[in-house]
């Protein structure tokens, strides 16, 4: 057998640490049913209990106007275009008061890179929220829209926006914006967004302010596989310094009316391959999402037999992967009964991982 293969194999099935060298190995000749079952054991040692957690939130695109022109983004609009839209604070709040009654504890706020919004008006915005509904948690603007407001709108240090944006109420920060850590393959699928060691540093600053944060990957593009590994292993480094991150998400690129159409999309079995080395990989990263956005619940459900520890979260609104062709949508209800069907209790949960009432 492979010498490497080999070594990686007893390395994972040992639970040590995994080199670039061994996770591209596994991720590139890997047998799929023998990473299925190490990362499955893997998961059962992280996780004892037989528990899928998951989480009751709605997601807000607060703006669609964009200046930066990632080319695998669908949902963007120039600025001017008119389809171009920016939610009034009461249009937001219609939305939170329109999901309360299913239970949402959180909202994910993201949007595009607007050029006409100061931070001000992201202040307002979160102070707005607070008000208005005291224990939403806010987890919201992405590496890029923080650099954003920091340097095209602000001329400011991001520490200070960072600083300013908790302290008007912004909790945790999502993990979006990662899509691959590796400037080349930026460089090809964004070439005006944050780079690689931007995109680290505003999540390093974000965990030294006593934040927390999450570490995503969109892959299945421009990238190779030992650039994925590479992605994980720069994750991982972070993870090491600090401890900050709280969970690890990947997804599959959607090609549709995208400028990267011609990328042909990724077949499930390299979404959950991956899965498995993430799992593996990914040591000091205790939970780990399923991607039924853009996999569909029967294949989040295999994943949960992959290393997969949390369904991630409910879906009232979604228009950013939509845009891009992807239409799956699932409740709290069909969240519990597709972890019930594959042998877990479903358990709600927070942003920090800890129960919540059903
Ligand atoms: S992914 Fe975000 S930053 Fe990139 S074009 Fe779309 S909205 Fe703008």
């Amino acid at each position: 057998m492979d010498p490497v293969l080999e070594r990686a194999y007893h390395k994972a099935a040992a639970h040590e640490r995994l080199s670039v060298e061994e996770g591209t190995a596994l991720l590139d000749r890997g047998d799929t049913h023998v990473l299925v079952a190490l990362a499955h054991k893997r998961r059962m040692h992280l996780h004892p209990e037989p528990v899928v957690t998951y989480i009751v939130e709605r997601n807000i695109n607060y703006t669609n106007a964009c200046i930066t022109y990632c080319r695998f983004c669908a949902f963007y609009r120039r600025p001017g275009h008119d389809e171009e839209y920016t939610l009034s604070f009461e249009q937001l709040g219609q939305k939170i008061s329109a999901s309360r009654e299913a239970g949402v504890v959180q909202i994910l706020l993201q949007g595009g890179h607007n050029p006409d919004l100061p931070l001000t008006w992201y202040e307002d915005m979160l102070r707005y929220i607070k008000r208005e509904f005291p224990d939403i948690h806010v987890h919201g603007f992405s590496a890029p829209e923080i650099e954003h407001i920091a340097r095209d709108v602000e001329k400011m240090p991001v520490r200070d926006v960072i600083s300013r944006l908790r302290d008007a109420g912004l909790g945790t920060i999502p993990g979006a914006g990662g899509e691959m850590l590796i400037d080349r393959v930026r460089k090809v699928i964004a070439p005006l967004k944050t780079t690689t060691a931007d995109w680290i540093d505003i999540h390093r600053t974000a965990h030294q302010l006593g934040m927390r944060s999450t570490a995503t990957m969109m892959f299945g593009h421009e990238e190779t596989r030992a650039e994925r590994v590479e992605h994980l292993q720069r994750v991982r480094e972070l993870q090491d310094e600090t401890g900050g991150f709280t969970a690890f998400i990947l997804w599959t690129f959607q090609p549709d009316n995208t400028a990267m159409w011609r990328y042909p999309r990724l077949e499930s079995h390299e979404y959950l391959r991956a899965a498995t080395v993430s799992r593996l990989y990914l040591d000091n990263v205790k939970n780990l999402q399923a991607s039924w956005v853009t996999q569909g619940p029967r294949i989040a459900e295999i994943a949960l037999r992959a290393g997969v520890n949390d369904m991630g979260s409910t879906m009232f609104e979604e228009n950013v992967v939509s845009a891009a062709g992807t239409t799956y949508c699932m409740n709290a209800n069909e969240i519990e009964r597709s972890i019930e069907m594959c042998g877990f209790t479903p358990k709600r949960r927070n942003v920090f991982y800890e129960e919540v009432a059903a």
